[in-house]
């Protein structure tokens, strides 16, 4: 379906962001990972996508939270896949306190990694999509991009700046056949959300299980959404049928934000 397409996914060592890799190769998609992590871990995720999927995987380690990392990522994979046509933006990272006692430092941090890198890279990787006239541009907001809960303020901000990035961004581009558009999961069992459910059986002194059921029980459907289902949905926003929806958010959080 996207055979000869190609993409980046940023943070794609793990969560949805390995999700999305998987479901865009497993289309036909060369895809250019992106994340943290241990060297012979990630080259061996690298070598099992090939492996399954028949197609180019390569790996590029930069860090999002500089500006010159963000274009260096583009420039690269334009060098070494010959193109971007995807982008898809969702390295993210988390920071739990009430807002007299955020570091500012983190605060910086949060800022610069879930928003200012999706500004950075989607502004690198344009020229050449509109050059060939088609292009993705996928930005994995969150339920918290529609609304706030306590103690995340600088992942919330985060979160409803994508929001209107993605709006600013479809509505500039409109008239050519790039489109950009948002996810906003609910809870996801990643990494991300484990050091959360953690962090409250700790502060709540219950067990681990027991926090990560609380947590679930948010969600009117009950259940967690799967990486998996991410990737469905990022494949079909890369789709031909997908031409006509631009400036749009999709929400997967089991009902949560219908509340
Ligand atoms: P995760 O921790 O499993 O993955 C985050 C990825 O981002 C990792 O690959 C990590 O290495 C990478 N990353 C972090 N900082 C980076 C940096 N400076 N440079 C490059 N890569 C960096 O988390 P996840 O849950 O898979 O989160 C992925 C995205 O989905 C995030 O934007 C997150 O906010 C969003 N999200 C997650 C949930 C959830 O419930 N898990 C819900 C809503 C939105």
């Amino acid at each position: 379906m996207l055979k000869g397409r190609r993409a980046i996914v940023t943070g794609s060592t793990t969560g949805i962001g390995q999700g999305i890799a998987n479901a865009l190769a497993a289309a036909g998609c060369a895809v250019m990972l992106n994340g943290f992590g241990e060297a012979a871990e990630i080259e061996a995720q690298r070598a099992e996508m090939i492996r399954r999927y028949g197609v180019e995987v390569l790996y590029n380690g930069a860090d999002l939270a500089k500006p010159e990392d963000c274009e260096q990522l583009v420039r690269d994979t334009e060098k070494r896949l010959g193109g971007v046509d995807i982008l898809v933006n969702n390295a993210g990272i988390q920071h739990i306190a009430p807002i007299e006692d955020f570091p500012i430092e983190r605060w910086q941090a949060v800022i610069a990694v879930n928003l200012s890198s999706f500004f950075y890279t989607m502004r690198a990787a344009l020229p050449c999509m509109k050059a060939r006239n088609w292009g993705r541009l996928i930005n994995i907001s969150s339920a918290h991009g529609l609304i706030a809960s306590t103690n995340k303020c600088a992942y919330i901000a985060a979160k409803h700046g994508i929001l209107g990035l993605t709006k600013a961004v479809a509505l500039e581009n409109a008239k050519t056949g790039v489109t950009c558009n948002a996810i906003c999961p609910g809870w996801v069992l990643t990494e991300l959300v484990k050091k959360q459910i953690a962090l409250r059986a700790q502060t709540q002194g219950i067990s681990y299980e027991q926090a990560q059921q609380n947590l679930i029980a948010t969600e009117p459907t009950g259940r967690f959404s799967t990486p998996e289902e991410m990737g469905a949905l990022a494949v079909f926003l890369c789709g031909e049928h997908a031409g006509n929806i631009t400036g749009a958010s999709f929400c997967s959080d089991g009902g949560y934000t219908a509340q």
